[in-house]
């Protein structure tokens, strides 16, 4: 039985995968599907289905997700994932999700940042929402049929191994507190690492960070942890921030800065061919040095047209005016860039296998597509190819093996959230949109100086302190991580940053990308 920690895009893409060919598995979630951080994902899915008349090719999309990354990627599996992207967005559709169609029926794709094509294929600004429910009701049947079990409102405790191998997982059942024992390969599909930056990122907190946590205090390999993506498009609401999706600027939206009444509209001053539309770590960089020569930044919507308005982005439309009191078609919205969305994580290879046998990897937990930088509309791919990709390697025996643990009704898996809080505002002055080494290491030092309360917060510890050692480490900038003491991007660290706790300490190593000679 095949146990498959997380019910997002993700999971739900695996536990389908499964049980179209016949296997079990289960689908163990803190949160059920309906409430997983991928309904949240607005603008869209990408995929080269070529229906603009503009000659899009996945050849195109894997050399743009190549270049957006920053060459970081691992160059077979980004090309096995543009390669399959528009089979899966016309599985969708046949699933029932309902894409904006052009006149002809075909789907209509919009303009996202970092890609020359209209690549992106969107249901108005609920992408994510739609996918999420067309899924979840497709896995409902097999579960029907007794192929896939759910256990929602179950934690990942630990992993179980035994001699190095992956043998299972311990969850605990949130309503009574009992904790289980359930065998079997293991697929992790349990999100970004919001919850280790509360109040400062777009992403659900309930992806708290501790099974990563627990994870890599199991041994468990990490990979580029520094990558961290800021999306430029934000509004502060109620302790979070909340995104005006790229979809904004992909429809026409602009970007402008404002200081005594003069204003720049300085992307596309700066950047004449893509302007707005640039890669985010570059738009996010832009808007970073405006603020901070005491510019306020606006997204101006209100040229967009109505028809537009009405057919692709009321849904935005309606967000923006329930938590602020304004009108994006009559008046410019501020923004200002957050923490979004995390491009290292789990390290995997393009079979999704992580560094211990019988665990897999997939979703924004894990590392593989975006490099250095994410483009918009790839996560949603990269998180239904990958769980695919991993149910189709992960190995299935049929056995049932479940087993309840005694004596666990006072187990604590929930961080202290002062800790969280505390280790969240350190993190976020170690790891800025623009780093130095003195900010890196004056962050560490103030990490260390926390004291750990319990496991939970130990192992939490031990990860902040691993993404901390990456930044510090990679001494130049690439992509999302800006070293404002290393501004030129340096080709000897075109590697991947391994990050690994072993003897009671955090090592940080760097590992040669596989060459593929047709994107060098
Ligand atoms: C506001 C917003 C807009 C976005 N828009 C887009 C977009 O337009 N296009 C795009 O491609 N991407 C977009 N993204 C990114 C994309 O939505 C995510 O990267 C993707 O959906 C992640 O899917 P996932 O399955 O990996 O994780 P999630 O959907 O986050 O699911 C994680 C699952 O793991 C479970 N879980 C977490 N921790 C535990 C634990 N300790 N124990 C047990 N279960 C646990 C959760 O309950 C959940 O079921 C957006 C993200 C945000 C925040």
């Amino acid at each position: 039985m095949i146990n498959i920690i997380g019910a997002g895009l993700a999971g739900l893409s695996a536990a389908l995968t499964l049980a179209e060919a016949g296997k079990k598995c289960r689908l163990i979630s803190a949160q059920p599907s309906e409430r997983a951080q991928s309904v949240l994902a607005e603008g869209g899915i990408n995929a080269a289905l070529d229906t603009m008349g503009e000659d899009d090719t996945p050849l195109l999309h894997f050399e743009e997700t190549m270049k957006g990354g920053c060459y970081l990627a691992a160059p077979d599996a980004v090309r096995a994932l543009t390669k399959n992207a528009p089979d899966i967005v016309r599985k969708l559709q046949r699933l029932g999700v309902p894409f904006n169609l052009n006149d002809d029926g075909s789907i209509m794709l919009r303009s996202f940042g970092g890609q020359k094509k209209k690549r992106t294929a969107f249901a108005k600004s609920s992408t994510g929402k739609m996918i999420m429910t067309a899924l979840a009701d497709e896995v409902r049947k097999y579960e029907a049929r007794g192929l896939v079990t759910r256990f929602s409102h179950h934690t990942f405790i630990r992993l179980m191994t035994d001699a190095g191998k992956c043998a299972g997982v311990c969850a605990r059942d949130d309503h009574t507190g009992k904790l289980y024992e359930l065998r079997g390969d293991v697929i992790k599909c349990c999100g970004g690492l919001n919850g280790f930056f509360p109040e400062i990122t777009t992403g659900t907190v309930t992806n708290s960070g501790n099974a990563a946590a627990a994870l890599f205090s199991q041994g468990v390999k990490f990979a580029n942890l520094e990558m961290i993506q800021y999306h430029p498009t934000t509004m502060g609401i109620y302790g979070k921030r909340c995104l005006v999706s790229e979809a904004a600027r992909g429809e026409g939206g602009r970007l402008f800065s404002e200081k005594d009444g003069v204003r720049r509209y300085f992307m596309e001053e700066r950047y004449p061919v893509l302007k707005n539309l640039m890669p985010r770590d570059v738009v996010s960089r832009e808007m970073y040095s405006e603020l901070r020569g005491g510019r306020k930044t606006y997204l101006d919507l209100t040229e967009i047209p109505d028809a537009i308005w009405d057919k692709k982005l009321s849904d935005l439309r309606e967000e923006i005016m329930h938590y602020f009191p304004l009108d994006p078609k009559e008046q410019p919205v501020p923004v200002e860039p957050a923490i979004h969305y995390f491009m290292g994580g789990i390290y995997v290879n393009e079979r999704h296998e992580s560094s211990m046998r019988g665990l897999y990897a997939a979703g924004e937990c894990a590392c593989l597509y975006h490099g250095a930088n994410r483009l918009g509309g790839n996560s949603m791919l990269g998180a239904l190819f990958g769980g695919m990709t991993a149910a189709k390697n992960a190995q299935s025996d049929d056995s049932d093996d479940i087993s309840e643990r005694s004596g666990s009704e006072q187990f604590n898996c929930t961080a202290h959230p002062q800790f969280v809080k505390k280790s969240g505002e350190i993190l976020a002055r170690g790891l800025g949109i623009a780093r130095c080494e003195a900010d890196i290491s004056d962050a560490l030092s103030e990490l260390n100086s926390l004291g750990c309360l319990g496991a939970v917060e130990l192992a939490r510890h031990e990860l902040a302190a691993a993404m901390l050692l990456s930044a510090l480490n990679r001494k130049e900038s690439r992509g999302a991580h800006f070293r404002s003491d290393f501004p030129e991007t340096n080709d000897e660290y075109r590697k991947t940053t391994v990050s690994c706790y072993k003897n009671g300490a955090v090592d940080i190593t760097f590992e040669d990308i596989p060459e593929n000679e047709d994107i060098i």
